[in-house]
């Protein structure tokens, strides 16, 4: 399977890197990261030759073609020995073209060969440090592990049943130079155990008290929107949607008419996006 996919060279991967220690490689992995590393150097290298030998020859052929008609004052023997010698060193250039091109050819599928049998050797290695490591849990949970247990503050004061004046306005009217902040303020319709309700309340005094000319951002209208009151349903019971609740037999059997209804409008659509209405509901 591996072979059939194209699989990044290892050693030129930050990542494949971070994996190892020099300590933590098997004599194995050492001997494949240096196999890789030499093919990748030839391949540099076959290519970086291949390109110099092929200008070489056509600076030659250029000669060849330049002095076919010699030069003045040339004996015939004299030309015809300098023909031989680029003609020689032709036949040279193109032995080498030929042991290069073949090379450039093969190197790739070798490289690939032995970075295949490097990324074998690397997820066995990392298999077995992870088995080594489940080995260990258990020891290091008892006598390795520290725990600190810390008082997180209850938060139940928030959420505490409340009625309209429990909590005084941001800027209780005729107040002039004072206002309360934070959770226990009253603000409209923003929802508390925020940051941001705090936030809102500072700002709203600040400004208001001050005549600052800048408004406060405003509350999300969520409990407007039918999309976010549909997922809040969802999401209240843990993914379930409320068309899922058992009804009274004659109730749940009322269900599927009724959703007949909603069939190819744009509140089956809503529904559907929303998880309301699951496969096989309709
Ligand atoms: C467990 C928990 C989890 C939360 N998680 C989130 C969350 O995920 N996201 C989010 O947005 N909100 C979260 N909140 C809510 C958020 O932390 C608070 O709404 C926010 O910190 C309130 O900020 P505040 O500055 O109004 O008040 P506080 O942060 O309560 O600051 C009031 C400060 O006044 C000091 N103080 C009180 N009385 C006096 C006094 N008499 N003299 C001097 N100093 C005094 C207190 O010591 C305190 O430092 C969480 C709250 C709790 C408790």
């Amino acid at each position: 399977m591996l072979r059939k996919h194209k699989v990044p060279i290892l050693t030129l991967d930050e990542h494949w890197h971070r994996l190892f220690t020099e300590e933590d490689k098997t004599e194995r992995l050492k001997k494949l990261e240096m196999e890789v590393n030499q093919f990748l150097k030839k391949r540099g290298k076959a290519n970086t030759d291949l390109t110099d030998v092929k200008k070489v020859k056509a600076r030659l052929m250029q000669n060849i073609m330049e002095n076919m008609e010699g030069t003045d004052g040339e004996s015939e023997r004299m030309r015809e020995k300098r023909m031989n010698k680029s003609q020689k060193l032709i036949k040279e250039a193109n032995d080498k073209i030929a042991r290069l091109e073949y090379e450039v050819e093969e190197l790739p599928d070798k490289l690939a060969e032995a970075n295949t049998e490097l990324l074998v050797e690397s997820v066995m290695l990392c298999y077995n440090r992870i088995n080594k490591n489940k080995e260990e849990i258990d020891e290091m949970a008892e006598k390795s592990a520290v725990c600190v247990p810390t008082m997180m503050p209850y938060i139940t004061a928030f959420f505490m049943p409340r009625t309209k004046g429990d909590r005084p306005d941001v800027i209780p009217d005729g107040c002039v130079n004072f206002a309360f902040l934070g959770q226990f303020a009253d603000t409209p319709r923003d929802t508390v155990f925020t940051t941001e309700y705090s936030v809102r309340t500072a700002m709203e005094a600040v400004y208001g008290l001050l005549g600052v000319d800048r408004g406060v951002p405003e509350v999300w209208g969520s409990v407007y929107d039918i999309r976010e009151l549909l997922d809040s349903s969802v999401k209240l019971m843990d993914g379930k949607s409320p068309l899922e609740i058992e009804l009274p037999a004659p109730l749940n059997a009322l269900k599927k008419p009724l959703l007949h209804f909603v069939k190819g409008t744009v509140i089956e659509k809503v529904l559907r996006d929303h998880d309301i209405l699951k496969e096989g509901m309709l």
